[in-house]
């Protein structure tokens, strides 16, 4: 690759990420919006949805309620800063590896980057036809 070669990817890049980026993370507002949840804090508390990215971030994990819906994913998607920002660790002692543990935090959908909105889009939330007809999403780090 020459120099005017990355230049142009750099271009490229960017412009992708810059009108990318807002569109998924209107989606994601539009989504919890219309599932009558007030914020994205709310949405990301409602059970479904943390233990579906509980299991996304945690392996070999069994939590203690609704165990019919625990996965073991062999890769994990989201990463340890992606968990960070979505979720806080409640104080309490004990070793127990289980989404009980965690609560959401007040962000926006703003504050998200595109690999976490498209991560929440696609597991958690139900995507339009248009969408589905695109493929599905594949996270890239
Ligand atoms: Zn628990
Ligand atoms: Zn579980």
């Amino acid at each position: 690759m020459d120099k005017e070669d990355k230049r142009r990817y750099f271009v490229v890049g960017s412009v992708y990420l810059e009108v990318v980026t807002p569109l998924f993370q209107q989606k994601l507002d539009e989504n919890y919006k219309s599932l009558n949840f007030r914020c994205l804090k709310d949405f990301l508390d409602r059970k479904a949805v943390i233990h579906i990215l509980f299991h996304l971030r945690h392996r070999n994990a069994w939590c203690c309620t609704d165990k019919l819906n625990c996965t073991n994913h062999g890769a994990l998607p989201l990463n340890h800063h992606q968990w960070k920002q979505l979720y806080a660790e409640n104080p309490g002692p004990g070793i127990h590896n289980c989404f009980c543990k965690y609560t959401a935090k007040s962000i926006k959908p703003a504050d998200l980057d595109l690999s976490l909105c498209g991560l929440i889009l696609y597991n958690c939330c139900n995507l339009g036809q248009l969408d589905e007809e695109a493929g599905p999403y594949t996270p890239t780090e």
